[in-house]
């Protein structure tokens, strides 16, 4: 939290607010003061799942580095969704709940204030950022609305820090260097993760990158700061074609 508001500081047109607690701890938003339609909108967010370091550590390093060059885009940035899981290594919550499982309920208040945040938004990207040991390389999942995609693209990018994952299934799904495209409608799954709330309500491309818990982590920071460096990237040169 520290570093998030260091960094928002020195970034005029951002904003860190403290939306809600979980168990005494802060839930923080970081997000542009003004909305404008002529630069791109940008969802991330990273810690749902408390045992996934290196996805909310790989945020603010990106975010360190690269957020200050792109200040006048329209940003929503959740650092750390399960700060009391992150502190223990734990997925779950401090009342045992799969967060990433509530996007359709309004049972848990701080995901109801999350989603109030939200209401009304359009983003042309948006990213959760997790990790998975089950996982033998990084692996994406891309629900993509919006053609072109993205994804063959994004992984290749990512293969010089780490391997993708082999596997042609993943977690029942079948996967191709790493990527697994997928088609989703809201009855699939019992009790929405918020991929698919993004999908549904406000994202034209939705990614989830999965990277190896059990790999190195500097290795795995790096991957989840490259991830993102690459998906702004594709969103800039889109500004200009
Ligand atoms: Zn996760």
């Amino acid at each position: 939290m520290e570093r998030w508001l260091t960094l928002v500081n020195r970034i005029p047109p951002l904003d860190l607010s403290v939306y809600g607690e979980a168990e005494g701890y802060p839930l923080m938003v970081v997000r542009s003061e003004r909305y404008d339609p002529k630069v791109p909108s940008v969802y991330l967010s990273a810690g749902i799942h408390g045992d996934e370091p290196a996805a909310v550590e790989g945020l603010i390093r990106w975010a360190e580095t690269s957020l200050g060059k792109l200040a006048s885009w329209n940003w929503m940035i959740f650092p750390c969704l399960n700060p009391w899981g992150l502190e223990r290594n734990i997925r779950l919550d401090a009342e045992n709940r799969d967060l990433n499982r509530f996007y359709d309920s309004k049972k848990v208040p701080q995901i109801v204030a999350q989603l109030s945040l939200m209401k009304g938004r359009r983003f042309d990207v948006a990213v959760t950022l997790h990790e998975d040991y089950d996982a033998r390389g990084f692996y994406l999942y891309e629900v993509a609305a919006k053609r072109p995609h993205w994804g063959e693209l994004l992984c290749a990018e990512l293969i010089s820090l780490l391997d993708a994952d082999p596997r042609r299934q993943i977690d029942g799904h079948s996967a191709r260097n790493g990527l697994i495209r997928r088609k989703i409608k809201p009855d699939m799954i019992k009790g929405h993760p918020e991929a698919f709330h993004l999908h549904f309500q406000h994202a034209a491309r939705t990614f989830t990158l999965e990277t190896p818990s059990e790999d190195h982590l500097g290795r795995r920071v790096r991957l989840q700061e490259s991830f993102l460096a690459s998906t702004v990237k594709k969103l800039k040169l889109g500004m200009v074609s």
